[in-house]
């Protein structure tokens, strides 16, 4: 009872100080609303002796031992700010790098735009190039069922690609609810501040949580995710197939025209500046001076065209351009392709390779819970529930929804009914 006694009048004490202190302040607080000069000041130096305080009541220890507790009291001050439980090493690299990944991921956002319109302009140059160059040839030049085939197969070719490209840029690839709610939860984005079910990871680019995220596309400006995995995979497969028929289509023009240009430089080359005089042979065999007559140049006339020139060129951009793209983008689908098939998204494969190792470090076996069944993965991917979707809905255009949700992953009901096609 004393004890509170005293605390309390010690309170009143402190009031009492604080209100002496800061006199002039108070009223210029409330008349400005802002903390003026004086009154931070005067607040600073009451801090500075409440901290001294100490110091004199314990005169009588060693100023070292004195300095030693006070250095470790500050320690712990701050330590106490910067504490978190979750903090790891990790965590300070990453907060270390974070100006890094401002930059990059601003200018991945500003270049994903850039990178589109690449898209459709290199993309635009190769159909017209095929429609003016390469179409004529075929059609003069093979039989009526090639001419028709190469018609059929290069048009549905490109609406697909077109279609799945559009699909891919412009669909939202699904984001988690933002407010409460029964969906099940594997943790907390510390970005977000929002619970992230199975397979969703924030990107940094879209600065969003996305559902089942397998990467951010730069060439299609978004992120590849539960809604739009389908889109993606089908415009590079299509697309790869686009640029194996453009390179193989056009491989005997490409060494048509590379020939004619190679022969046309060096056709160039011989007849710039040659003197030729009227005594003909003359000039070879007798000495210089000796053999007189009137110069003149004589210029052939040019093998090609700038017509002809500006069709080989073009025949060359193409066939090269189309091999580049086949042998990257096939890589690409390629790798994609295994994933699928593993069930797997882009990241899931760089965790799923840490926790195989992880496991097999204490003798177990990890077992991917999203892995259907290699022939069933696709399915689910393609959305195919019965034979004929496999035609209206993987070779045909096709807008429908992927499977499920993306918050939930439980597919036991489905699963039989996908094993059962
Ligand atoms: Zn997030
Ligand atoms: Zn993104």
């Amino acid at each position: 009872m004393l004890r509170c006694h005293y605390a309390s009048c010690k309170r009143q004490q402190e009031i009492n100080v604080d209100s002496k202190l800061t006199a002039g302040g108070p009223s210029t607080v409330a008349q400005e609303g802002m903390p003026s000069g004086s009154w931070i000041f005067l607040r600073a130096m009451r801090l500075l002796l409440r901290w001294l305080r100490p110091c004199v009541k314990q005169g009588r220890s060693k100023p070292s031992k004195r300095l030693g507790e006070l250095w470790l009291y500050s320690r712990l001050v701050l330590r106490s700010l910067c504490f978190n439980d979750l903090t790891n090493s990790d965590v300070v690299i990453d907060s270390l790098f974070e100006p890094v990944y401002w930059v990059v991921d601003h200018l991945t956002r500003w270049f994903g735009v850039v990178f589109v319109c690449l898209v459709v302009v290199l993309t635009s140059s190769v159909l017209i190039i095929v429609y003016s160059c390469l179409l004529p040839t075929v059609i003069s030049t093979y039989s009526t069922p090639w001419a028709l085939w190469h018609l059929c197969y290069g048009h549905w070719n490109l609406v697909m690609v077109v279609f799945h490209y559009y699909k891919a840029t412009t669909t939202s690839p699904g984001h988690p609810p933002q407010v409460k709610c029964d969906t099940p939860s594997v943790s907390i984005c510390k970005k977000c501040i929002v619970p992230k079910p199975a397979r969703t990871h924030h990107c940094s680019i879209c600065d969003s949580c996305v559902l089942k995220m397998d990467h951010h596309c730069p060439w299609l400006n978004n992120c590849v995710g539960h809604f739009n995995h389908r889109y993606f995979f089908c415009f590079c497969l299509f697309m790869t197939m686009g640029c194996v028929y453009c390179s193989v289509s056009s491989r005997d023009m490409f060494i048509d025209a590379y020939s004619a240009i190679e022969s046309n430089s060096s056709m160039e080359e011989e007849t710039q500046g040659e003197v030729v005089t009227q005594a003909g042979l003359l000039f070879s065999i007798l000495p210089p001076g000796l053999v007189t007559g009137q110069s003149y140049y004589q210029t052939p006339p040019p093998p090609y065209n700038f017509k002809d020139k500006m069709f080989h060129k073009s025949i060359i951009y193409l066939w090269v351009l189309t091999s580049s793209v086949t042998i990257a983008l096939g890589g690409l689908t390629l790798w994609h392709a295994i994933l699928i098939t593993r069930g797997e998204t882009s990241i899931e494969r760089h965790i799923n390779k840490k926790e195989t190792q992880r496991l097999k470090n204490s003798g177990k076996v990890f077992r991917n819970p999203h892995h259907f069944g290699m022939i069933n993965n696709w399915k689910v991917l393609f959305g195919v529930e019965k034979r004929s979707h496999w035609l209206t809905r993987v070779l045909l255009p096709s807008g429908h929804g992927p499977y499920g949700d993306g918050l939930t992953w439980d597919w036991s009901p489905r699963r039989r009914d996908l094993v059962a096609i």
